[in-house]
C-alpha cells in the first residue's frame, strides 16, 4: 500500500466550539513523507502533527508551538485517519478547527470531494507489538497486538439517557463513514453553563453537540442508539493518529478521554518493544482494502 494525499485543495467554513468565531479550513495536498502539517495562516506558523506538540488535553486535543495553538483537532484527525491520509497541509485562520456538526462527517465529505491521490512511496503503519496500558481514576486505555484494527470502548455514565454502552468496532473506511463518523460530541447543560462563564463553549449549541440536562437529551433525536460510545471511538481514532501513523492493533478503553489517550501514545513510544513501523509492499492488500471506500 502506498502513501496518500488528496488530489486537489478543498475549503470549508465553520465556527470554533470555544470562541464561537468563524474559521476557514483549507486542506492542501503534500508529497511523500511530508506528514500532516497544520498551518496557522493568521500567524504564519506551521505545526507538524506530533505527540510532542500536544499542549493541552483537558477539553479537546490541542497542539501548539511557540505559543501558537490549534485546538480541537481530534475530529478532523479521526477523518484523516479513516481515509488513510499520510501527507496533508491543514490551513486555518484561527486557533480552533471548526466544530461543524460536532461529528467528523463534514470532514469525511470534504476528503471525498478532494479525492484521494496515491503517492509513490510505501505507506508506513505503526504496529503494536506488546500490551501497553495507562490508568487513571478507575479509567483505562490500552493497546494490544493484533493483525486487525479494532476499537473496543466502554462507557458508564450515571445518567438515564446514557448508562452503560459498549462497542467493539472493526475498522474500515466504509464502516467508519456509516457507523462512527456521524456520532456527535456531547455535553451536560450544567458543565456548559460553567464553561460559558469561563468564556468557553461560546460556539456550542444543539446544532453541534448532544446536550443533556439531569434527566434527558435536549436534542430532538439521536443518530445512533449508542451515539455516545460511538463518538468516544471517533475521538480515540483521532487521538491515536497522533502516533504519526495509521495504527494496527487493538485499542481498548473504559471511560478514556483525550488526556489518557495522549498518555497512551507517549507510553507506546517509551520503548521500542511496544511497536514496530511496518510497510506492506508485495503482501496481501488487506489494509488497502480496509482503506477503500
Ligand atoms: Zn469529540
Amino acid at each position: 500500500m502506498k502513501q496518500r494525499t488528496i488530489q486537489q485543495p478543498v475549503e470549508s467554513i465553520g465556527i470554533g466550539l470555544h470562541k464561537g468565531l468563524p474559521v476557514t479550513l483549507r486542506l492542501e495536498p503534500l508529497e511523500d513523507d511530508m506528514g500532516i502539517v497544520f498551518y496557522r495562516k493568521d500567524k504564519a506558523v506551521s505545526i507538524e502533527l506530533n505527540k510532542d506538540f500536544v499542549v493541552d488535553t483537558q477539553m479537546a486535543t490541542v497542539i501548539g508551538k511557540n505559543g501558537v495553538v490549534v485546538s480541537t483537532i481530534e475530529h478532523l484527525m479521526s477523518a484523516i485517519s479513516a481515509f488513510g491520509i499520510d501527507n496533508l497541509r491543514i490551513v486555518i485562520d484561527n486557533d480552533e478547527v471548526p466544530i461543524m456538526d460536532g461529528s467528523s462527517i463534514s470532514f469525511c465529505l470534504l476528503l471525498k470531494q478532494a479525492k484521494i491521490r496515491t503517492l509513490q512511496k510505501p505507506k508506513k503503519f505503526l504496529k503494536i507489538k506488546s500490551n501497553v496500558e495507562v490508568k487513571h481514576d478507575g479509567k483505562y486505555a490500552r493497546v494490544l497486538p493484533s493483525d486487525d484494527i479494532v476499537f473496543d470502548f466502554k462507557i458508564n455514565f450515571n445518567h438515564p439517557a446514557i448508562g452503560e454502552q459498549h462497542l467493539v468496532y472493526n475498522f474500515s473506511t466504509q464502516s467508519y463513514i456509516e457507523q462512527i463518523a456521524k456520532a456527535r460530541t456531547f455535553g451536560f447543560l450544567k458543565e456548559i453553563q460553567y464553561l460559558r462563564s469561563q468564556g468557553l463553549a461560546l460556539g456550542g449549541s444543539l446544532d453541534n453537540a448532544i446536550v443533556l440536562d439531569d434527566k434527558k437529551i435536549l436534542n430532538d433525536n439521536l443518530r445512533y442508539d449508542d451515539e455516545f460510545v460511538r463518538h468516544k471511538i471517533l475521538d480515540a481514532m483521532g487521538d491515536m493518529r497522533l502516533l504519526g501513523y495509521n495504527f494496527i492493533g487493538r485499542y481498548e478503553a473504559s471511560a478514556s478521554g483525550h488526556y489518557l489517550n495522549h498518555l497512551l501514545t507517549k507510553k507506546i513510544f517509551s520503548s521500542d518493544a511496544h511497536y514496530e513501523i511496518v510497510e506492506f509492499v508485495d503482501e496481501v492488500k488487506e489494509f488497502e482494502f480496509a482503506y477503500g471506500y
